[in-house]
């Protein structure tokens, strides 16, 4: 269900896929907003190359579709290396990642998504080859096992992980930079959306690019997918150019509220509502309930409602704030909200 999530921060089809690809920044200066990050980025980056040498490893955290897959391609451009991507859960063996290290050249960049999921094992194996770039490989079994030591050429490795709080932390103070990459205020969306319009020939207003970005849950591949949902139904219902006016009306037929928040998001916050009074409640009673995985609630649905304020976390579980009842137009009641008033 939540892959066909409408913003959902997660790609949805491969149709979709290309067209983010497409609307990838490819350098720094390309790349819209968190303007701290590319600022320290960018002396970084300087530095090594002014020293000529190779980055040190880096680490992204934050919620899906927010550009730390976008960014890792921007410091492989931007340093003139190649870059081989691969993910967590991919990585099963040593052998397979033994394959991809001894094949990297001086610079290269080895980009790990979904990094806090790699096995125990495997994120052992890195901890030599991130500190000293060499690798110990164990060759044979039993009596006649064998460490074989190999050497690595200097190489970059860049982590992104929605959860922090996952990684172990040997293998987390083994990056050098680490690197929050938060939700987009507005403004910056529209920036992205009317970048993003121009790429794909699409005349888009002020105001329209304002009204989406409003609905992208801070989140700009969410910006991106609804810009061509707009698209499409101006295309078909109008002549083709974003005005605010279209843009509302294909916002609401696709579903998208005022915040952005979709069918998910507004039946987590009505069952902590209305079923369990407004909380608190444990994250995997709430997944059980409303029969979704907890990782999909804790990595895609959470961290924007919590950013707005309308959840809170406390020990004893989630509890939704005043300002979600209002929003979701329920009554108050002291049955709904005994734990809030
Ligand atoms: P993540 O790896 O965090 O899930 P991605 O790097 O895949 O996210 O970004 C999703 C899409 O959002 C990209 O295709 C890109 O077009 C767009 N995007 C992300 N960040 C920016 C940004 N700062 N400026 C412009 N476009 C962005």
């Amino acid at each position: 269900m939540s892959r066909e999530r409408i913003i959902g921060g997660e790609p949805v089809d491969r149709e979709e896929d290309l067209t983010q690809l497409s609307l990838r920044p490819k350098v720094l200066a390309e790349y819209i907003g968190q303007k701290e990050l590319r600022g320290k980025l960018k002396v970084t980056l300087d530095a090594a190359r002014q020293r000529g040498e190779t980055a040190e490893h880096i680490l992204f955290y934050g919620p899906p579709g927010l550009g730390k897959t976008t960014l890792a391609h921007i410091i492989a451009n931007e340093m003139g290396s190649k870059l081989f991507a691969t993910a967590g859960p991919a990585l099963q063996r040593t052998g397979d990642l033994m394959g991809i290290l001894t094949n990297l050249k001086e610079g290269d960049i080895l980009f790990i998504d979904e990094i806090h999921r790699l096995s125990p094992v495997i994120e052992e194996f890195m901890y030599p080859a991130m500190e000293d770039f060499k690798v110990d490989f164990v060759v044979d079994k039993g009596a006649f096992a064998k460490v074989i030591n190999v050497p690595l050429k200097r190489f970059t490795l860049i982590g992104a992980t929605t959860r922090a709080g996952m990684l172990s932390s040997p293998l987390r103070d083994r990056f050098g930079l680490y690197y929050h990459i938060d939700f987009y205020p507005p403004e910056d969306l529209a920036q992205i959306i009317i970048r993003s319009a121009g790429l794909l020939e699409t005349e888009i207003d002020q105001e329209a690019a304002l009204r989406i970005a409003q609905c992208s849950r801070g989140t700009p591949r969410i910006a991106n997918r609804l810009l061509r949902r707009v698209r499409d139904y101006a295309a078909v219902k109008a002549d083709g150019v974003i005005g605010e006016e279209i843009a509302v009306r294909a916002l609401d037929a696709e579903g998208v509220d005022a915040l952005g928040l979709d069918n998910l998001d507004r039946k987590l916050l009505q069952v902590i509502i209305e079923y369990y009074k407004g909380g608190p409640v444990g994250i995997e009673a709430l997944g059980a309930t409303l029969n979704e995985e907890v990782d999909t609630l804790v990595d895609m649905v959470e961290p924007y409602l919590l950013k707005i304020g309308f959840i809170q976390r406390t020990r004893r579980g989630r509890m939704a704030s005043p300002e979600a009842v209002k929003h979701l137009g329920i009554e108050p009641s002291a049955d709904n909200q005994q734990s809030l008033f």
